[in-house]
């Protein structure tokens, strides 16, 4: 790739902050400053990418993403802290669930490093982007295509790894609580198949499920697995969890479930604070018998959810003030934003 010959990030000139409306941001694409991207071709490792104004890419229409959904796509955040330090949130992890995704998609991905790297240099290239504390993230979305043209289903030779950056607030815009809907027609994942990674490949199918429930005032779908129709597995870009006296549960990851880098962070955060967490084959039924339920993900962090519905029968649960889940939301973010000393050792500061 060229170089770009536009002036780079950091540049002088710009106020401090971009002018967006902070505290009407959801979870929508406002496009930024730049973004960064790197190519891989035939056999040979990414070469190292540059930062260049956002903008429309060019592919070819017989590329194998295009073609046959050979692509993968990551999702974290970057926080501005109190004391106005940047920090991420355990992006070597994001790298490495890339890095597991590739190899399932026979794809090149970037190194560990290079992935890490890129998120950097894409947050700091925007910063004025990042909202001020408390108002929401830089979202960065990491993704991974492959570019060369194949006419038969087949790996690509070539490869695109692009990071782009949007401010988000909300990803429930407006919904303070989530009122699911148990999905009993239509699936996300199949055993052996690729629930397990982020391939572009999971989304669009539920897309229609989604809509048939957002149309019926539901927040979000909660899908069950496809071989027996009795276990819960995840919401459309979310885990679940259910609280049960003092035991936390969660779908334990075979193969079908993404495994999240929240879901990940809140079983241990769970542990530190005296609850059993337990990751099981969790049947539908167990979960209408929950005290709490709540959702997680970088993009809805931990969403209470105030109602489950499935066949008709709503079952409700407990939100708001004193629960589990509002803890765990703030022993979370706390680390996220630098409010709560990371004794975990989560955080990575990013050094302008
Ligand atoms: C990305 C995603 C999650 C959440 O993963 P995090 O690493 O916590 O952001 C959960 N389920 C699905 C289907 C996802 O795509």
């Amino acid at each position: 790739m060229q170089k770009s010959s536009e002036s780079i990030p950091h540049s002088s000139g710009v106020g401090k902050y971009a002018d967006v409306n902070w505290d009407e941001l959801g979870f929508s694409l406002t496009p930024t400053d730049y973004m960064y991207m790197a190519q891989c071709k035939e056999g040979l490792n990414f070469a190292q990418g540059t930062l260049t104004p956002f903008r429309n890419i060019e592919l070819s229409p017989c590329s194998t993403v295009l073609q046959y959904g050979q692509g993968l796509f990551e999702g974290l955040k970057a926080y501005r802290t109190a004391d106005d330090r940047i920090l991420l949130f355990r992006p070597e992890e994001n790298a490495l669930r890339m890095k597991k995704g590739a190899d399932r998609m026979c794809m090149q991905a970037p190194s560990v490093e290079q992935f890490v790297d890129a998120v950097k240099q894409t947050v700091l290239a925007n910063k004025r982007w990042i909202p001020p504390p408390g108002k929401g993230a830089l979202y960065l979305r990491p993704m991974l295509m492959g570019s060369s043209s194949h006419l038969g289903v087949q790996a690509a030779t070539e490869y695109i790894f692009l990071v782009f950056a949007s401010p988000v607030g909300s990803y429930h815009k407006g919904e303070a609580t989530l009122n699911l809907l148990v999905e009993n027609k239509f699936h996300r994942a199949i055993p052996s198949g690729t629930g397990d990674v982020k391939a572009v490949v999971n989304y669009s199918p539920t897309v229609k499920p989604l809509a048939q429930a957002k149309a019926k005032g539901f927040s979000d779908v909660l899908f069950l697995d496809s071989v027996t129709g009795k276990y819960i597995e995840e919401v459309s870009a979310c885990n679940i969890f259910m609280l049960k006296g003092d035991v936390i549960s969660t779908p334990a990851t075979n193969g079908n479930i993404l495994p999240g880098i929240t879901r990940k962070s809140i079983i241990e955060l769970a542990k530190n604070s005296g609850y059993k967490a337990e990751e099981r084959a969790i049947p539908v039924d167990d979960v209408f018998d929950a005290d709490e339920v709540f959702c997680t993900g970088t993009g809805v962090v931990v969403s209470p959810v105030s109602s489950i519905t499935y066949q008709d029968k709503r079952y409700e649960y407990k939100t708001g003030k004193d629960t589990v889940s509002q803890q765990l939301h703030a022993a979370l973010t706390g680390i996220q934003t630098g409010s709560i000393e990371d004794k975990m050792g989560w955080t990575v500061e990013i050094q302008s």
